[in-house]
């Protein structure tokens, strides 16, 4: 999914990451269990399956694999002087300052793409298919990723043809306007997001259970939403793992519901789900998130900004002019990508703090913390997210609690407040 030219679709993923209810990953050959709870979901942790493990911890590698592939990519070629002989190429073609970015962001995109091609491939398909998610041929799996592609190609054109007119016209002072305009974007594509962009891969309808999206809705106006239709997704198109969701800004909110969870997950589980989602909504977490963003992509600015500069002119031999000129783009990108793995802390942090809010948001709407237990137990059985994560490990990369830690809260949570909503569990 992610490749090292996509900021924005990485930034995207951040945020929507952020507004995913649920934690990580079902496996193909586990029989279909029936939707109903797990059985003493208030007893404890239960221990890690090997695949659980194997799968989880490949995860965390995997994290820091991306990142040093992309920097070696981005490093290569910035200082082997490829950018500056890109951009003389597209010069031959244009010399039009606007034309001339795009020009130079469609290439370098599609340059890109194909430097991390093997990484997706392995990551995106060739593992997931080896653990038994991958649910699409490999035809199908690079039709989407050849959709995503263009999006990004003409979403990057445009953006970056836009901030390199900013860098031009307001020199060292880019980074205040920049800033704006990438905050701008950022909300407009959260916003057209859900309506066109996700369709693209997907088809949304409304919720078909009846009773549940009735029960669902009776919950959302509880909770002061004025909510007229729930949405489930054909996400088993892709893969098995199984999640739901709010998207949408500025009046395209919705509430997403995968049709996996829908077919593995009890009601009791699923309302705990949509509890979480509500919360994610009632609580603000998309624009608290946005501006936490902000922050994070002004200081970024700055700091592309002071040591860009500081690179172009000590390097004259790289072939890139100055900052203003697009072949220092990929520059821009990996001063950008180090910075962002260096605050991906502070970010897994304040996702991790707003999701916690969100799984008591969810247990208190419901009032069921038997059904919040089993879900997450579910999560880590069909999904292998492991439960026991070593505490460094959860406050570096986990943008959502540690299922442990959200079964652990669970638990004391009907301890100390009982189960009303769980006739059929016993104390
Ligand atoms: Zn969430």
């Amino acid at each position: 999914m992610r490749h090292v030219a996509s900021f924005w679709p990485a930034l995207i993923l951040a945020v929507l990451a952020a507004a995913i209810a649920a934690p990580p990953a079902v496996a193909a050959d586990e029989p279909p269990a029936a939707p109903e709870l797990v059985e003493n979901a208030l007893d404890g942790v239960p221990p890690d399956e090997a695949r659980m493990e194997s799968y989880s911890h490949g995860r965390y590698v995997l994290r820091l694999v991306d990142f040093l592939w992309g920097v070696a990519l981005l490093s290569v070629i910035v200082f082997s002087g490829f950018s500056g002989y890109l951009q003389r190429v597209v010069e031959k073609a244009t010399l039009r300052p606007n034309l001339k970015v795009a020009l130079y962001v469609v290439l370098f995109t599609l340059i890109s793409f194909a430097g991390t091609f093997p990484l997706s491939v392995y990551r995106g398909y060739v593992r997931e298919k080896a653990y038994g998610f991958a649910n699409q041929t490999f035809p199908a799996w690079l039709g989407d990723q050849g959709k995503e592609l263009a999006l990004g190609v003409v979403i990057q054109a445009l953006f970056f043809t836009v901030l390199y007119l900013a860098i031009r016209r307001l020199g060292r002072r880019w980074w205040v306007a920049g800033a704006a305009l990438a905050i701008a974007f950022l909300v407009l594509l959260l916003a057209v997001g859900p309506v066109f962009i996700a369709p693209l891969f997907n088809k949304f309808e409304p919720l078909k259970d009846a009773a549940l999206r009735g029960d669902i809705l009776a919950m959302a106006h509880a909770q002061g939403i004025p909510a007229d239709e729930v949405y489930q997704v054909d996400a088993s198109r892709q893969s098995e793992h199984n999640n739901a969701y709010v998207a949408g800004l500025l009046g395209t909110q919705r509430i997403v519901l995968y049709d996996t969870l829908l077919r593995k997950f009890s009601p009791r589980e699923i309302k705990v789900v949509m509890g979480h989602e509500m919360g994610h909504h009632v609580l603000n977490h998309i624009w608290k998130f946005v501006a936490f963003l902000s922050i994070v992509i002004l200081v970024g600015f700055v700091l592309v900004d002071r040591l860009s500069r500081r690179i172009l002119v000590r390097r004259p031999a790289l072939g890139i002019a100055a900052l203003s000129e697009p072949a220092s783009l990929p520059l821009l990108l990996l001063v950008l990508s180090v910075y962002m793995f260096v605050t991906g802390p502070a970010a897994a942090t304040f996702s991790r703090t707003m999701e916690h809010r969100a799984d008591i948001f969810g247990i208190e709407a419901t009032r069921d913390p038997v059904a919040a237990a089993s879900a997450f137990i579910k999560f880590g059985r069909l999904d292998l997210g492991e439960y026991h994560v070593h505490p460094w490990i959860e406050a570096l990369l986990f943008d959502h609690p540690s299922l442990g830690s959200r079964i652990r809260f669970a638990q004391d949570y009907a301890r100390r407040h009982g189960t009303a909503a769980a006739e059929a569990d016993p104390m």
